[in-house]
C-alpha cells in the first residue's frame, strides 16, 4: 500500500542523511556493514570503534533534523559508474552495478549510488530520533532510529511513561533527577533500625594496632552508633568510617583503649580531611569531618598514610 511504501522510502532516505552525518561527525573511517529498512524503523550498521558520547548522538539528531528543515530536494541521475565514483558518489548499499548507475544526491549534503525508493524533499521524512546505538561486533555500531509519525509515536510513549512515573512519584520533570536520588537514599527512619553487623575481616592491623576501616549508608549519628559498637567488641581499636548520606560523606574516626598511646583521632581525621578537600576535626579520642560526594575518592579509603 501506498503509505507503507511511503515511509519505508522517508526511513530509506534517513539512511543516506545518517551515513552522511555519522561521516561528518565521526570521521572518513565510517563505512556502512549493513542496513535495514522498513516502514517504521530503520537499522544502521558503520565501522567506528567507540561508543557513540549522548553528546555525538545529539549533535547527529540536530545536524539530520536541520537537513531535514532546509527541504533539500532529492535528485537522482544515471549515469557510467566509472563518471559516478569519480564525481565523490559513495556507494553505502552492497550490491553489484551495472555499466549505468543511479546517483542519488540530497542538497549538497549526500551523493550515494543507490537504486532504492526516495522522497522527493527531505522536508517529507519529518522528524528523525534515534532510538539506540550499540555495539554489534568489534569495531562495528548499530544505531536504531525512526522518522516522521513513527518518531513522533516513539516519542509519545516515552512521554506516557514517563507521566506514569512522574504521576507515581508525585513529582514534576524538573525534580525527578532529585527524587530518584532521594529514593535511592536509605531514609533517616531506616538508618535509624538499621543493624550494624562486626565483620572480623575489615580489621586491618596497621602499626601494631588494629584498624577498623569501613564505607557504608549513614549519616553522622549512624557512624557514631556502629563506632561504639566496634569499640565495645575490640576494644584496642582505632576506628575509621565513612557513610555516604544525600551529596554527602561523612567521616568518623574513633580510638579505643590503649590505641590513644599512639594514635589522635584529630590528627587521623586532618590527614584524611587534607586529601579529599573535607572540613572537620575534633579530640583525640573522637573526630567528625564531611565532604561533597563530588569530592570524594573512594579509592583512597584503604591507603596507610593517611591513618599513620
Ligand atoms: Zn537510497
Amino acid at each position: 500500500n501506498t503509505a507503507r511504501r511511503k515511509d519505508t522510502a522517508r526511513h530509506h532516505s534517513a539512511v543516506h542523511l545518517l551515513d552522511s552525518a555519522l561521516i561528518k561527525k565521526l570521521g572518513n573511517h565510517v563505512k556502512q556493514a549493513g542496513s535495514l529498512v522498513e516502514p517504521n524503523r530503520l537499522r544502521f550498521d558503520f565501522t567506528h570503534n567507540a561508543k557513540l558520547t549522548d553528546e555525538e548522538i545529539k549533535d547527529i539528531e540536530i545536524m539530520i533534523n536541520g537537513w531535514i528543515q532546509e527541504c533539500y530536494p532529492v535528485n537522482t541521475t544515471v549515469m557510467k559508474i566509472k563518471d559516478a565514483v569519480e564525481s565523490g558518489a559513495i556507494a553505502i548499499f552492497t550490491e553489484k552495478y551495472d555499466e549505468l548507475v543511479r546517483v542519488v544526491e540530497i542538497g549538497d549534503v549526500s551523493k550515494e549510488l543507490c537504486g532504492g525508493t526516495h522522497v522527493k524533499n527531505t522536508g517529507e521524512i519529518g522528524f528523525f530520533k534515534i532510538i539506540s546505538e550499540e555495539s554489534l561486533s568489534k569495531g562495528v555500531r548499530r544505531i536504531e532510529a525512526k522518522v516522521g509519525m513513527s518518531a513522533y509515536d516513539y516519542v509519545i510513549k516515552l512521554e506516557k511513561t514517563l507521566n506514569l512515573v512522574l504521576k507515581e512519584l508525585s513529582t514534576n520533570i524538573d525534580e525527578l533527577p532529585k527524587r530518584i536520588v532521594e529514593l535511592k537514599q536509605p531514609s533517616k527512619e531506616a538508618l535509624k533500625s538499621f543493624r550494624f553487623e562486626f565483620d572480623q575481616a575489615k580489621l586491618k592491623k596497621i602499626d601494631n594496632c588494629n584498624f577498623y576501616i569501613d564505607f557504608l549508608d549513614g549519616d553522622i549519628e549512624t557512624l557514631k552508633k556502629y563506632g561504639d559498637t566496634i569499640k565495645n567488641t575490640v576494644k584496642e581499636v582505632v576506628v575509621v568510617l565513612y557513610g555516604k548520606f544525600e551529596e554527602k560523606v561523612y567521616i568518623v574516626c574513633m580510638v579505643g583503649g590503649n590505641c590513644k598511646n599512639y594514635f589522635n583521632a584529630n590528627a587521623i581525621i586532618k590527614k584524611i580531611c587534607s586529601k579529599f578537600g573535607a572540613k572537620g576535626g575534633g579530640k583525640e579520642l573522637y573526630a567528625q569531618a564531611g565532604v561533597n560526594f563530588d569530592k570524594f575518592n573512594p579509592n583512597a579509603i584503604y591507603e596507610q598514610s593517611l591513618y599513620l
